[in-house]
């Protein structure tokens, strides 16, 4: 009930940002203008700039803005809220357009003053931006160089806009309407300040040194890791950080990893990673003695957020076994009573990661592990093929109702195990889920 209150309280700050240049436009004085469409136009304009303003704040990782919703939610939330205020953008001009067609020359910059040319190509920054962030994949773009285009179209774009409101002054002239937008512009400003120069250096202050790098089956590694000259920092069990290494907090080459040990005094952490791409494939290369720089922790899926179930049912695909060994370790150390289940999806027996660390976890805990096998060994008894529906219900128990869920792994997984959860009556709000894939 506080999670829904809290987020309840930051949906109505998001829509206060973003509406509140509208309600400007309603006590500042009506310029010459062409009438209601005009008007229309004018606000498809100022909702579309206050909401890229807000843009920037929402992948700032603010820790109690994001906590509510999980920070994997907020990410999800800006990238589809993008083309919203794309749509509201682009309509600005549209509108414009119809209502006079001569207006269309200012969409040549060699006839248009500079402040209406500054507009159109705060909109094509913006086009490319969206291009680039929803056919990456396809273009064939890589995670890092994307991610330096993105900020530099963004910035761009945001103060492209700005310009052409400030200058054509519609609106935004009288004293109120200027400090308000000034307010707005330098809090991205200071967003931007923030994440790219103020946590990295924070960051270099408080470094971590790799001390171990440990093979585990199904190409993955796991990396352990001590805080040098200080405490490290406290975490829930199943959340995760941003991990640089090889290379300065500056240089934007961090990646997400959900902390897979337990929280120890001393500040220690252990990652494990599986091969998968450019950076993950080099991982198994790091020596011990390699500087790492750690931003964390984040996110919301960890069961000390819901330390009232009855027990916790832990339901992994894939590498998505990395947060459910924290908890499982967490509860191991805290001498936890209660019963719990991992359901772990995998195609051979072979490359189960941290099979070992699961069966050990046995002898400290009431756990039951659930092994579901693509491609079983001939002698195998368990489970097999996917999690389905009557995997579920073979292994729940009775009170299966009262427990908790987590699920990790790929998307598609998480969906139908969602679903499944349902049919088995298992109440939506007992059900977390964390995703591996933000961008
Ligand atoms: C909350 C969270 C927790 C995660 N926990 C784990 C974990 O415990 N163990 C594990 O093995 N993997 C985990 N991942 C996935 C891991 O971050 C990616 O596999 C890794 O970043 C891929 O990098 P790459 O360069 O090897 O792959 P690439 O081949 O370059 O990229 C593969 C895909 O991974 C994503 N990706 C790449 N770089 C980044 C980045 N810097 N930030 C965000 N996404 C990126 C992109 O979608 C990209 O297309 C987690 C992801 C998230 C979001």
């Amino acid at each position: 009930m506080q999670g829904m209150a809290q987020a309840g309280f930051w949906i109505a700050v998001y829509l206060a940002a973003v509406l509140a240049p509208l309600g400007l436009l309603l006590v500042a004085p009506t310029p010459r203008g062409g009438g209601f469409w005009w008007d229309v136009a004018m606000g498809f304009g100022f909702a579309g700039l206050a909401m890229m303003a807000v843009q920037f704040l929402l992948t700032a990782r603010f820790r109690r803005a994001t906590a509510p919703f999980g920070i994997d939610v907020v990410y999800y939330f800006h990238r589809y809220l993008a083309y919203v205020l794309v749509a509201v953008l682009v309509a600005h001009p549209v509108v414009l357009i119809l209502i006079n067609p001569a207006q269309r020359m200012y969409l040549n910059p060699l006839e248009a003053p500079w402040e209406m040319t500054a507009g159109s190509l705060s909109l094509l920054s913006l086009l490319a931006l969206i291009v680039s962030s929803a056919w990456r994949k396809n273009l064939g773009i890589p995670y890092d160089g994307w991610r330096v285009v993105h900020l530099i179209l963004a910035v761009a774009a945001m103060a492209l806009g700005f310009y052409h409101m400030w200058a054509i002054g519609y609106y935004s002239g009288t004293p109120v309407v200027r400090v308000v937008w000034a307010l707005i512009g330098l809090s991205v400003l200071a967003v931007v300040f923030r994440v790219r120069l103020l946590r990295p250096w924070s960051l270099l202050q408080r470094p971590f040194r790799v001390t171990e790098v440990r093979e585990e089956r199904g190409d993955s590694w796991t990396l352990a890791m001590e805080p040098v000259g200080h405490g490290g920092f406290a975490f829930e069990p199943g959340q995760f950080a941003w991990v640089t290494l090889g290379h300065s907090p500056f240089a934007m080459r961090e990646h997400p990893f959900s902390i897979a040990s337990s929280p120890v005094p001393d500040g220690r952490l252990e990652f494990t990673i599986k091969e998968l791409g450019d950076f993950t494939r080099t991982v198994g290369q790091i020596e011990p003695g390699e500087p790492a720089y750690v931003d964390g922790p984040y996110g919301a899926f960890s069961l000390d957020r819901h330390p009232d179930a009855a027990g916790y049912t832990f339901i992994a695909g894939g590498i998505g076994v990395a947060p459910m060994a924290s908890m499982l370790r967490a509860l191991a150390d805290r001498e936890d009573p209660r019963s719990h289940i991992l359901f772990a999806a995998h195609s051979d027996w072979e490359r189960i990661p941290l099979r070992d660390e699961f069966q050990r976890l046995r002898e400290h805990l009431d756990l039951e592990v659930v092994h579901v096998l693509e491609e079983p060994p001939e002698d195998w008894s368990g489970e097999t093929g996917w999690i389905t529906r009557e995997v579920l219900d073979r292994h729940l128990p009775e009170n299966r109702d009262e427990m908790e869920y987590f699920i990790c792994g790929p998307i598609p997984m998480i969906q139908k195990v969602e679903g499944f959860l349902d049919e088995l009556g298992i109440p939506a709000s007992r059900v977390r889920t964390e995703l591996f894939d933000l961008a």
